[in-house]
């Protein structure tokens, strides 16, 4: 944060920058430290100086207060990184660096936080990752909070994991924002065909300044997980509050289901793959692709003009019209329950029914999914859930909503044969589609 445009310009004068040493005299008192930011809340024309103490104190600037630099200080916001040593009897793997908090760094002399960048900088918080496996590559193709994503952010991971993979890297790891992790490794799923290799994403609930840090045993999982015979996408993340152990869960049946505890990321209506202890220990729990020869191929063809719309009461369904008429060739309704939506209300005007129909004639592919996240849609069971049928919307079985979203924009980008959209949208590609739901995933 900027001082006030006076003082930025008297410091600037005196050659005098943030994280300097210097020493400020008011009224008599002298004061002598480093030169902090001003902080958010703070008063522009306070200077924040942090004395060798380790207290903060602030004085305001006004006549008669004289500052001058009596040292160079520290230089804030450099992110320490780790030296990577190079293990070349280890499984060489390859680390991709997104964004998120996992890679972020807090600035004990400025208390900034940054977002770190290269994968050198995450890795200082977890230097025993390097001693499990040999990290041949250090990537960094963008760096973003995970909210600020997009299906191009997407194909550009897609196509990277396959050209790293296939030129001989034993696994990839992507470090990732958690908010939209779920969303990102669907994608990878479904873009990554034939996958022979763990692809592994990690991420953090708490920043690396906090005790409850879950990052460093993440990626210590995440190392074993690449190691392993596990040829999935996967998210790996705490499966607990403690620091016991970490989950391995498919990359279409994961879903960030809390805003901040460690153990957010569960398995919806499977088992984890496996569980993963940060000795090395792996219990599988869940049948999963095995490892193998041959070449990934990046199939990343992708129609952005998708989108999830929600059914609720009161909902207004002329949001569908306003979809088909901007383009779009695809929609996910999340319904209640078995996969309704507002069918005989008592108000004409309120059904979803014609418009889903309208646009079903129109061309546009609706697909069903359910709001209650565990369990699967039935259309069968009741007179309004065939008539939304009737109308052409297409239940999604047990397909959690992201993932249909994600997996709808990837096979109109395949065709755009209703027909074969339908076909496609209910054949399973990557274990998004269970034929039972396991009962022992609820709420696991
Ligand atoms: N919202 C940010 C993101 O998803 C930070 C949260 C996090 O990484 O957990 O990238």
């Amino acid at each position: 944060m900027a001082y006030s445009p006076e003082l930025e310009r008297i410091l600037k004068e005196k050659g005098i920058k943030v994280g300097n040493r210097v020493r400020v005299e008011k009224n008599g008192h002298v004061y002598e430290g480093l030169l902090m930011p001003r902080i958010e809340v703070g008063d522009e024309k306070t200077l924040i100086i942090k004395l060798d103490s380790g207290y903060n104190v602030g004085i305001k600037y006004e006549k008669g207060v004289r500052i001058e630099k009596v040292g160079e200080g520290k230089e804030p916001g450099k992110i320490p990184r780790l030296k990577i040593r190079h293990n070349t009897e280890l499984p060489d793997v390859v680390m991709i660096a997104t964004g998120g908090t996992i890679g972020t760094h807090v600035d004990y002399l400025t208390g900034g936080v940054y977002m770190c960048r290269d994968p050198e900088e995450i890795l200082f918080m977890a230097p025993e990752v390097t001693e499990i496996i040999n990290l041949k590559k250090a990537l960094r193709p963008f760096t973003l909070a995970s909210e600020d994503m997009t299906p191009d952010e997407w194909k550009t991971l897609a196509k990277l994991v396959a050209k790293e993979l296939n030129e001989g890297a034993y696994g990839v790891i992507i470090t990732h924002g958690t908010d939209t992790m779920h969303y990102t490794s669907a994608a990878l799923s479904f873009m990554l065909r034939n996958l022979n290799k763990p692809v592994v994403m990690v991420g953090a609930q708490r920043s690396p300044d906090r005790g409850s840090f879950d990052g460093a045993m993440n990626l210590i999982c995440a190392s074993h997980v690449v190691k392993s015979d596990i040829a999935e996408v996967v998210v790996v993340m705490h499966g607990t509050t403690n620091d016991d152990y970490c989950l391995a869960i498919r990359g279409t049946k994961v879903r960030k289901m809390h805003s901040s505890r460690r153990d957010a990321f569960r398995p919806i209506n499977e088992m984890p793959i496996a569980k993963v202890w940060q000795d090395g220990k792996i219990e599988i729990l869940n049948e999963h692709r095995k490892r193998k020869e041959g070449k990934v191929e990046a199939d990343a063809k992708f129609e952005p003009k998708v989108a999830i719309v929600k059914a609720y009461p009161g909902s207004n369904p002329k949001i569908i019209d306003w979809y088909v008429d901007n383009d779009y060739k695809g929609l996910v309704i999340e319904g209640t329950g078995f996969g309704h939506v507002p069918t005989q209300p008592l108000k004409k005007e309120d059904s979803w029914i014609p418009h889903v129909k309208d646009a079903v004639e129109r061309g546009v592919f609706i697909g069903i999914t359910t709001q209650t996240i565990y369990g699967r849609t039935n259309p069968y069971v009741y007179r309004n859930l065939r008539l939304l049928n009737e109308a052409g919307g297409v239940h999604l079985e047990d397909m959690l909503t992201e993932v249909a979203y994600v997996k709808l924009g990837w096979v109109l980008g395949h065709t755009k044969s209703m027909k074969k959209v339908k076909g496609m949208m209910l054949t399973n590609y990557a274990g998004e589609i269970t034929k039972t739901s396991d009962p022992r995933s609820f709420l696991y």
